[in-house]
């Protein structure tokens, strides 16, 4: 029988997971999507019902504050999900894990928690949550999007293939797309903007090596975008890797960006734009971050104006049968084939797949098994096979040029 899914936000991530849940009507029958503007949700039901998956499953719509837990919870009884899928955004993790405990339904997001008044990127508030779930005997799947998502199945996958040992991971995150504004962000400005004005950190010899924002830069020669400035940044699925992955000594994540955008956000940092303490404003307390956001292009109308392709992927270095071997494998994605499908850009659209897929793992029974998870604790095989099927091609190259 086909199964019911509640997608809580509607921005440019929910718009993809809806388009793919009704492409793979084989496990999805109905959605209702649910978030803050009721107006937006009802836009993407639209949409998808005049592009080619119209009329695959039933859509639903509500308006819903997913901050407030009995809000959450009248909504999933009434609707009964068999799954809800979390693409609304960081600050609202932990209280639809709440909704899901007390109606027992499985839970699933593709970011890890955030409280609002410090940008930590950790998390362990949701692993606390690890004995409540496997009491309930309900299945929750945290970052189930790319970075952090894919890139844990890719570790997964290549443990399980390719290696006795993983010693050294790199994860490689390259966007060459250009939307010809001087200054945006692809996915949520505050949460973007909060994660890159942080210190970078990277996992090392079993403890975290702190570094300033921006300090450690490389340059690397991407298949299919060409060479490239990258950035170490601290990512959230280094934390869940350094304690999934057998015998690791090193993980670093290295994210590209242009010297235009840094130069940018430089300056709006300077003049405390992208700052998260609140001040007081014409007698109103405002967090500058906040207001930022509220000033630029909103991601979701990126898509018709982005150009080029993203490269997301992970090189290994490890052991098999006492012999150094080095893999490295990667997804190429094109923004302007992304908005073609579905209406979003690569970013968006590299989130979305793989928080239906992983939806799909969970619901067809797979990833079925109570307790909290990050993905690399799943067995990869099926959610690699899906990947190639819904739209997000995996390369493998045994032979990849190195990151010093
Ligand atoms: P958007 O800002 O485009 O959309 C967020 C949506 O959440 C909006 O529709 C917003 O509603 C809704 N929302 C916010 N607060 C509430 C609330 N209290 N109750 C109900 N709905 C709410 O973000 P994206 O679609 O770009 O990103 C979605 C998530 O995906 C984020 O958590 C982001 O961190 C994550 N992400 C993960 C990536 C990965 O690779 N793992 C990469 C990119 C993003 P409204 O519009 O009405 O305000």
């Amino acid at each position: 029988m086909g199964k019911k899914a509640l997608v809580i936000g509607a921005g440019g991530v929910s718009n993809v997971v809806c388009h793919k849940c009704a492409q793979n009507s084989e496990v999805f029958s109905s959605i209702m999507i649910a978030s803050r503007t009721k107006a937006k949700c009802d836009e993407i039901k639209e949409r998808i019902e005049k592009s080619k998956y119209a009329g695959r499953i039933e859509i639903q719509t509500a308006k819903v504050d997913a901050n407030n837990v009995p809000e959450l919870v009248a909504l999933i009884n009434e609707y009964k999900p068999d799954i809800v899928i979390n693409v609304a955004l960081p600050y609202q993790d932990l209280t639809i894990m709440d909704a899901c405990l007390e109606t027992k339904t499985d839970y699933l997001d593709t970011a890890n928690y955030e409280p609002l008044d410090t940008a930590k990127f950790e998390y362990k508030w949701q692993w606390a949550y690890k004995e409540k779930f496997e009491k309930a005997g309900i299945t929750a799947i945290l970052g189930s999007g790319f970075d952090p998502g894919v890139t844990g199945v890719f570790s997964a996958y290549a443990q399980k293939h390719y290696f006795d040992e993983i010693n050294y991971i790199d994860i490689l995150d390259a966007n060459a797309g250009d939307h010809g504004y001087p200054f945006a962000t692809n996915f949520n400005p505050e949460i973007n903007i909060r994660e890159v004005t942080a210190n970078g950190s990277y996992w090392e010899d079993g403890k975290w090596v702190e570094t300033e924002p921006m300090e450690i830069k490389r340059v690397y020669n991407f298949p299919q975008i060409g060479e490239k400035d990258m950035y170490l940044l601290h990512h959230e699925e280094l934390e869940s890797l350094a304690v999934n992955i057998k015998g690791i000594k090193r993980i670093r994540f290295f994210m590209t960006f242009g010297q235009s955008y840094l130069t940018h956000l430089k300056v709006l940092e300077n003049v405390g734009m992208t700052s998260i303490e609140p001040i007081e404003f014409e007698g109103k307390q405002i967090v500058p971050l906040q207001f930022l956001t509220a000033v630029l292009p909103d991601p979701a109308s990126l898509g018709p104006r982005t150009k080029g392709k993203t490269n997301i992927g992970n090189i290994f270095r490890g052991k098999k049968d006492g012999v150094e071997k080095t893999y490295y494998v990667y997804n190429v994605c094109d923004h302007q084939e992304c908005y073609k499908e579905v209406s979003s850009q690569a970013i968006s659209y590299t989130t979305g797949v793989p928080a239906m897929i992983g939806a799909a793992m969970v619901l067809t029974g797979e990833w079925k098994k109570p307790g909290v998870f990050n993905v690399e604790e799943m067995d990869p095989d099926s959610f690699m096979d899906a990947l190639n099927k819904f739209g997000l091609p995996w390369v493998e190259d045994f032979n990849p040029a190195l990151v010093d």
